[in-house]
């Protein structure tokens, strides 16, 4: 059973904010998948809940000066179906595809996913490796902190009590990017990441990349950029030779965790052979979409 709280319903974004202005112990309610199970399980007690999931402001994919927006409570399958993610945010999409289950989905936000500060939030490494930014806003102020800066610990973020996350933004792509997310679980489908990983390369011509960009979900404490494994690979040609250093750099340079769902000796190991598969298969061209088809993660 879920523990008695007070529920308010603004009606507008200003409402909201003017509401959470006048005390820092409301918590934000926007799909529910994480909170009210922490409420049922007595991890969490809030007096006081703010339901923001309706909010018409927090809604809507658009694109806006050179930058896509995604309102803080948009779902993971609106995301899922979405054009202009499928267009300029396909990484992100794959993940979406993989996320919980589909009444999960309907109801989870992509704000939710990012302000629950897990280490195994899905939504994570793709937007790592798309550059993303995190919109916060209080009633009287806005800023915007890089994704890779929001994240501080399990379930810490920068964000503050009086602020909602408003927005999820990233640059457009430059021409010929391509990206892949891939998800490890103990189950193939609704199941919370053992491990996953984003990567994304932009092309400088046919055979050099000017960028590399690898994220992981579920490996450290938040998700992460690996950067000395991108510093390796950004500016040459994809060589196996390269991806094989890069893939073990990855590994070496990444402080796994252990826990109930893998120790961190495994999660090394996967790093190397996922980092290698999915450069390997980047750089030649094979969608790793085909490879999750194939797992029966599609639904
Ligand atoms: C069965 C099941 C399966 C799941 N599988 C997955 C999975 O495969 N992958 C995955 O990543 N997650 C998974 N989850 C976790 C959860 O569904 C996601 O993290 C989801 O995106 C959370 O979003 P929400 O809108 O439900 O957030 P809520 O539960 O409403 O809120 C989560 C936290 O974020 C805060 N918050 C929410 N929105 C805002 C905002 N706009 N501004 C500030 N703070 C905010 C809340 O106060 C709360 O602390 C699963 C959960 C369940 C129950």
């Amino acid at each position: 059973m879920l523990p008695e709280f007070e529920l308010l319903m603004p009606r507008t974004l200003p409402e909201a904010l003017e509401m959470m202005n006048e005390s820092s112990r409301v918590i934000p309610l926007a799909g529910g998948t994480s909170l009210l199970v922490d409420l049922r399980g007595r991890i969490s007690r809030p007096q006081m809940l703010i339901n923001i999931g309706g909010l018409d402001e927090l809604r809507g994919v658009r694109v806006e000066e050179g930058y896509v927006v995604v309102g803080s409570a948009v779902t993971i399958a609106d995301l899922k179906h979405n054009v202009l993610i499928a267009k300029h945010g396909q990484v992100l999409q794959q993940a979406t595809r993989v996320f919980a289950n589909p009444l999960v989905r309907n109801r989870a936000t992509i704000g939710g996913n990012l302000a629950y500060g897990s280490p195994a939030a899905d939504a994570a490494p793709p937007l790592l490796v798309l550059d993303a930014e995190v919109e916060l806003t209080c009633k009287d102020a806005k800023r915007t902190v890089p994704l890779k800066e929001f994240i501080t610990g399990v379930r810490e973020t920068v964000r503050h009590p009086r602020e909602l996350v408003t927005a999820i933004r990233w640059p457009i792509l430059p021409e010929g990017s391509v990206g892949v997310f891939h998800k490890l679980g103990l189950r193939k489908a609704d199941a919370i990441s053992v491990l996953s990983i984003a990567v994304m390369l932009h092309r400088k011509n046919t055979e050099d990349y000017a960028q590399v960009r690898i994220a992981l979900g579920a490996v450290a404490p938040t998700p992460i950029r690996v950067t000395p494994a991108e510093e390796l690979l950004s500016g040459g040609p994809l060589t196996p030779e390269v991806i094989a250093r890069a893939a073990q750099l990855a590994s070496e340079s990444t402080h796994a965790i252990s826990d109930i769902r893998g120790s961190a000796a495994y999660r090394k190991r996967v790093i190397t052979a996922l980092v290698k598969r999915l450069l390997t298969n980047l750089a030649e061209g094979t969608k790793e979409k085909k490879h999750n088809e194939s797992e029966g993660y599609h639904s």
